[in-house]
């Protein structure tokens, strides 16, 4: 069993997380509107600034934010901007979303899953005999 913390203590951790994020969320949105008026060097660096943030508090970088800057850049990811985005599919039920930066050039995969009915398994197929 683990032992359980000081209930004050996890409820600063909280505090203290829900800043650090709050933190991150509003650098972000100040590299997305640098890099749209076109200084995507101030972009990169607070791009850098969210990792180095998240390293030394040792807080997840939110989900959203962490897919939307470059992995080798650290520029923000953004559509028909920074980034060019395709559906690649290797199978019928497995697909990939890659994100391509064209700042670097480097390249996301992320795994996309689409529910795929196989024909006959269909409840509506199986009640008609
Ligand atoms: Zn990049």
């Amino acid at each position: 069993m683990k032992k359980n913390k000081p209930r004050r203590l996890n409820r600063l951790k909280e505090k203290y997380r829900d800043l650090v994020k709050q933190r991150m969320s509003i650098a972000y949105r100040i590299a997305v509107d640098s890099v749209k008026k076109g200084d995507s060097e101030y972009a990169k660096k607070l791009g850098e600034y969210i990792r180095e943030m998240s390293k030394r508090t040792r807080v997840r970088t939110p989900k959203p934010i962490k897919r939307s800057l470059c992995k080798n850049c650290n520029i923000p990811l953004i559509p028909g901007l920074t980034a060019s985005i395709r559906v690649r599919s290797q199978s019928r039920k497995h697909r990939y979303i890659v994100v391509r930066c064209s700042a670097c050039g480097y390249i996301h995969r992320y795994l996309y899953r689409k529910k795929v009915e196989e024909p006959g398994s269909s409840a509506q197929d199986k009640s008609m005999f």
